[in-house]
C-alpha cells in the first residue's frame, strides 16, 4: 500500500509514500528553473506537509494524540515515477491545470492515487492533498449561486485556525480529530485500551460504551468512476453536480481537448450558471475563431471573478494580452475562484501572471496587505511598460 499504518505499543505511525514527476517541459515557473529547483519545491512541500500533520506548523505543540495513542506522520516524497506502492503525482507548470489539483482515481484512498498538481501549489495546498492520500475527502462544496460553503466547521471564530480539508486560502489552518478518526478507520488501526489506562483513564468510560456498539466504519466515496462524458451537456452537468475533485478533473480535461464544439462553448459562456460559464471559458483556450475570441473578450467583464480570470488565461494561451488588466485587478481581490482546493483569486491570477512574465515582483498572496499593494504597483508599472 502507498499509505500504511503501524503501531508500537501506544504510538501509531502513519506513512505516506508519494512520488513526484515533473511533466511540463521545457520550462517550470521560469525559463531558468532546473531539476534541482524542482527537487527544492518537492522538499518544501514535504516540510510543510510534515509540519502540518505533526502539528509543528506555526509553532504548534508537536504532539498528535488520538484516543490516547500518539500519532506520528512520515512522508516519503522522492522525485521520480512508476515505483510500486507510491502514489503518483505528475506536476505541471503553473496555469496548466485551470481546475486545480485533481485525482484520476475513482476513490480518494490509500493505494496508488494518480494526481496532477501545479508546481506553484503552496504549502497548505500540499498538506491538503496529503490528506487525500490518507483517505480524507474535501469538506467544502460549491452552492448553486456560486458561493463556496464549508461542510465542516462552517462558523469559525476569527481567532481559530481553519480546517485543512475545508479551506486552504490562508496559512492559518489545522487538522482535526475527525480527520484522524476517518483515516484510522480506513487504515483499520485501533488504539489499545491500555493506552487509556496509562494516559487518560477517563477515556476508558467512553470506551466501555463503545464496546456495546460496532466501531465506526470507513465510508467509501459513493461517487461513480470519473469518465469524461462524450457529449458536452453531460460533461457540463457533471462538473456542476460533482464534488470539487471531479469538477477539477473535468476542467483540466476540457482545457486539454481540441475537439470540443466551439458553438456549444460560446453558448455556455452566457449560461446563468457560474460553473458552466467558468468551464466554457476554460474550454475556449484551444479554440481559435472569431466568435470564440469575441466571446472571451466579453467574458472579461463577467460578474464572476472565476470566469474573468479563466477568460484572461484562455486569451493569454492564444497569445492575446487583452486579459492582463483583468488578471492585475484580480491581484487586489479577496474573493475565491472556483478551483480545487479552495484558492484565492489573487493567488491564482498571480501564478498565471508569473508564468507569463517570468517575474513575481515579490507578490505574496497571503502576505500583509501593505506589501501586496506595493507589489501590485510594480505589476502595474510592468504592464504600462509593455
Ligand atoms: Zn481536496
Amino acid at each position: 500500500m502507498s499509505t500504511t499504518a503501524s503501531r508500537s505499543l501506544c504510538t501509531i505511525t502513519v506513512r505516506v509514500q508519494s512520488e513526484f514527476d515533473y511533466v511540463s517541459s521545457p520550462t517550470l515557473w521560469d525559463n531558468d528553473a532546473t531539476p534541482a529547483d524542482f527537487e527544492d519545491t518537492v522538499a518544501t512541500w514535504r516540510t510543510a506537509i510534515h509540519a502540518l500533520w505533526n502539528k509543528t506548523w506555526n509553532n504548534g505543540p508537536g504532539v498528535v494524540r488520538w484516543n490516547c495513542a500518539t500519532v506520528k506522520f512520515e512522508f516519503d516524497m522522492p522525485v521520480g515515477s512508476e515505483t510500486t506502492d507510491y502514489h503518483q503525482v505528475s506536476v505541471y507548470a503553473d496555469g496548466e491545470l485551470p481546475g486545480g489539483t485533481e485525482y484520476s482515481n475513482t476513490d480518494i484512498g490509500l493505494q496508488n492515487l494518480t494526481a496532477r498538481w501545479e508546481v506553484g501549489e503552496d504549502e497548505v495546498v500540499a498538506a491538503h492533498e496529503a490528506g487525500h492520500m490518507m483517505a480524507l475527502k474535501d469538506e467544502y462544496e460549491r452552492m448553486e449561486n456560486g458561493n463556496t460553503v464549508s461542510l465542516h466547521t462552517p462558523e469559525i471564530a476569527s481567532n481559530q485556525p481553519q480546517c485543512l480539508m475545508a479551506y486552504t486560502g490562508s496559512t492559518f489552518v489545522t487538522t482535526l480529530k475527525e480527520h484522524l478518526d476517518t483515516m484510522m478507520a480506513a487504515l483499520e488501526m485501533k488504539s489499545p485500551f491500555y493506552c487509556c489506562m496509562i494516559r487518560c483513564p477517563w477515556e476508558l468510560l467512553r470506551r466501555l460504551r463503545w464496546w456495546r456498539k460496532p466501531p465506526p466504519e470507513f465510508a467509501r466515496d459513493p461517487f461513480p468512476p470519473i469518465v469524461l462524458p462524450p457529449d458536452p451537456p453531460r460533461m457540463f452537468r457533471l462538473a456542476e453536480e460533482g464534488p470539487p475533485r471531479v469538477r477539477a478533473f473535468i476542467a483540466n480535461r476540457v482545457s486539454d481537448q481540441e475537439t470540443l464544439d466551439s458553438d456549444v462553448l460560446v453558448r455556455k459562456l452566457s449560461s446563468p450558471s457560474v460553473v458552466q460559464r467558468w468551464l466554457a471559458a476554460i474550454g475556449l483556450s484551444r479554440v481559435r475563431d472569431d466568435d470564440a475570441h469575441a466571446a472571451l473578450i466579453a467574458a472579461l467583464s463577467d460578474r464572476s471573478i472565476s470566469v474573468r480570470v479563466q477568460a484572461a488565461r484562455s486569451l493569454l494561451w492564444q497569445g492575446n494580452e487583452a486579459g492582463l488588466p483583468a488578471l492585475l485587478d484580480a491581484l487586489s481581490s479577496d474573493e475565491e475562484i472556483i478551483r480545487h482546493p479552495r484558492t484565492l483569486a489573487r493567488d491564482y491570477a498571480h501564478r498565471i501572471l508569473r508564468r507569463f512574465a517570468s517575474e513575481s515582483f515579490d507578490f505574496q498572496p497571503h502576505g500583509p496587505a501593505r506589501e501586496r499593494v506595493a507589489a501590485i504597483e510594480r505589476w502595474r508599472a510592468w504592464h504600462e511598460r509593455r
